[in-house]
């Protein structure tokens, strides 16, 4: 064996030695379904980072890589970007020590093909995926959601507001850091139905998958829940599988 080789295999049994314990929770749900505000509000208690696949791949187009110029053509018509594409910008998002004590899933995985890549990811690193919790919302409702739906272009904040149920208290104007807000370019009307009808097709093998493995837990999410409820009930849930 050359040195490299060996320097290669310590190197490997390093990360595993690290990433020891580290505590993975997925966020599954429609678009619409509120990941991005659950994530925000359970990170912080369950002192775990958040990766958002949704956000990697905007960061990508921003940036107007071969990636990104690739990504945007799905994102505009609402459609998912290629099972591989995601997962190596997700693999090399993890990649960073940030991420050895664990993180908490946003937006990924989308497909059991998806699951199947994170799955193997896991293995290699000697970690396993404690929960995956899937925020249940009904369709009427995550129309309704998307439609008004405005984010904060301000990339470190990132709030979303929602211009009926939670809007923001000055005109296009983000509460906490006070800039602009915009629509994205996937919450156009062909978009949302896109994603939608992609979505309930896509989340039934899904759902079944992690109902299989025993760590699916379905956390209720209608328009009567106020999103700091629904966290409770994560947290509750992570509070069982720690
Ligand atoms: P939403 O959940 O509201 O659709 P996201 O911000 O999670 O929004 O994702 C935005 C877009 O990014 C998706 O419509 C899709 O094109 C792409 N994307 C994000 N995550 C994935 C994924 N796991 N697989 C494929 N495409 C993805």
């Amino acid at each position: 064996m050359s040195n490299w080789n060996i320097f290669a295999l310590l190197y490997v049994h390093y990360v595993r030695w690290r990433r020891r314990g580290a505590r993975i929770y997925a966020l599954m749900g429609g678009p619409g379904a509120g990941k991005d505000t659950q994530a925000k509000l359970v990170a912080p208690l369950l002192k775990l980072p958040v990766v958002s696949t949704g956000d990697l791949c905007r960061r990508e187009m921003e940036l107007g890589t071969a990636t990104g110029k690739m990504i945007e053509g799905f994102v505009k018509m609402g459609r998912l970007a290629p099972d591989e594409v995601i997962f190596q910008l997700l693999r090399n998002e993890l990649s960073q020590p940030r991420y050895y004590r664990g993180f908490i899933l946003n937006g990924f995985p989308r497909t059991v093909a998806q699951a199947k890549l994170l799955e193997a990811l896991l293995g290699e690193w000697g970690n396993d995926l404690q929960a995956v919790f899937l925020l249940e919302v009904p369709l009427p409702d995550l129309k309704e959601r998307l439609g008004m739906r405005r984010v904060c272009t301000n990339k470190s904040c990132n709030r979303s507001y929602h211009l009926k149920f939670s809007p923001p208290r000055m005109p296009n104007t983000c509460d906490d850091c006070g800039s602009p807000l915009y629509q994205r370019i996937d919450d156009t009307p062909e978009a949302i139905e896109k994603r939608l009808a992609d979505y309930t097709e896509l989340i039934k093998p899904l759902r079944h998958y992690y109902q299989q493995k025993g760590t699916l837990r379905v956390i209720e999410s209608t328009n009567a829940f106020k999103p700091e409820d629904v966290a409770k009930v994560i947290i509750a849930h992570a509070a069982t599988q720690a």
